[in-house]
């Protein structure tokens, strides 16, 4: 049996490597590595979650944003970017038309636009709760004080997503502005975690500067914080950032770090994203083969869609919500999988609950 297959089959029995047996499994994977990490990967998904996909609707809410990554479509300095931010009432437009089209998690998602202050999101999220009490809320609005957070949790938002970007300090700091740390990043995370949230981190694939020694790093992180999601998709430049002529992270590695993130952490959510979608017309489908287990259609307006920006070519710019929604529920069904009309929590979330409540 070849090395990467043994790494991969104590990974599934044990649901961990060492650092130094995950950078043997990295630099060792190759085709037929990959095709037994992923039925590995989805014989430990199909134990937790079956064949159920959980679908998140996703709104974007803001496009101004007063941070500045490199990497990023919507940064600041992007001033060719065009900006919006949905109003209140469109917002909850969404979430209506999202939950007829079977949506029961709404993720805001936005820009850190100084608009959203505390007060806003509180009301916002009470509102949406308030309308939708079947459903989770999922908040990604970047790094904000333990106040915030307390608050917008105690107006009904479950669960928040922060991508940690990079677990090393050096790389982390060649990705963003001197004004943004790694520090700041993990600290927002144990407080968001302490608050109560579900809470997910996060890394691109294939950012610039990154090796496979930054992403045994991450891996390792994934490991020990033991997030709730992660959401990983390839980087794509974007033409008005300074990593414009900068290479996509490949479809290749993104699968692989899918199944080894899934055996990692087996009852983990895990989205097959919209970057995966954009760099391979079938990324999403083969990401739920990989281990992933969640998808997230877009359910903003159509007329802001093209200004939301992260990267060049974004998918599903153009489309309705529920033809978004139905185009996925024929992809997942396609691939012999089932979109879920449910909150789709994390499988260790009802148990926890019982226990704090006891
Ligand atoms: N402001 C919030 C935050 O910082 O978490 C949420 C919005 S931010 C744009 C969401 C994620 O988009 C980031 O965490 C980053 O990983 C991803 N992203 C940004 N630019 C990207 C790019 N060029 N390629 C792929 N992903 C990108």
């Amino acid at each position: 049996m070849s090395q990467a297959f043994a790494l991969i089959d104590k990974l599934a029995a044990e649901a961990d490597l060492s650092r130094a047996e995950l950078r043997l499994l990295l630099g060792a994977r190759d085709e037929s590595s990959a095709d037994r990490l992923f039925e590995k990967a989805r014989q430990a998904r199909h134990a937790v979650y079956g064949r159920d996909v959980f679908i998140r609707g996703l709104i974007e809410l803001t496009s101004y944003c007063r941070n500045d990554c490199l990497y990023c479509g919507i940064r600041k300095s992007n001033l060719k970017a065009e900006r919006y931010r949905l109003t209140k009432e469109q917002i909850l437009d969404c979430c209506a038309q999202g939950h007829e089209l079977g949506f029961r998690t709404f993720v805001l998602q936005g820009g850190e636009d100084p608009h959203f202050t505390d007060d806003v999101v509180a009301d916002l999220v009470s509102a949406v709760k308030a309308a939708h009490p079947d459903c989770a809320i999922t908040l990604s609005l970047g790094e904000r004080g333990r106040d915030s957070y307390r608050r917008w949790f105690e107006a009904g938002a479950e669960r928040y997503l922060l991508r940690h970007e990079t677990r090393n300090e050096a790389h982390y700091a060649s990705l963003h502005p001197a004004a943004m740390s790694l520090r700041d990043r993990l600290e927002c995370l144990e407080v968001l975690r302490d608050v109560g949230y579900q809470v997910g981190c996060g890394f691109m694939v294939g950012s610039p500067g990154q090796t496979l020694d930054h992403l045994v790093d991450d891996l390792r992180f994934v490991k020990e914080f033991e997030p709730h999601m992660v959401g990983i998709g390839p980087f794509i430049p974007h033409q008005d950032t300074p990593f414009a002529g900068e290479p996509a992270g490949t479809l290749e590695l993104t699968l692989f770090l899918l199944g080894v993130i899934r055996l990692l952490l087996p009852q983990v959510l895990l989205p097959a994203t919209t970057a995966l979608g954009t760099i391979s017309p079938t990324g999403r489908e083969m990401g739920v083969l990989a281990g992933a287990n969640v998808v997230m259609p877009n359910l903003s307006p159509v007329a802001v869609r093209k200004k939301y920006l992260l990267y060049d070519n974004k998918i599903c710019t153009g489309d309705e919500a529920a033809e978004c929604r139905f185009c996925l529920q024929r992809r997942i069904g396609g691939i012999g999988y089932d979109v879920a009309v449910t909150r789709g929590d994390h499988a260790g979330f009802s148990c926890q609950q019982a226990i704090a409540s006891a």
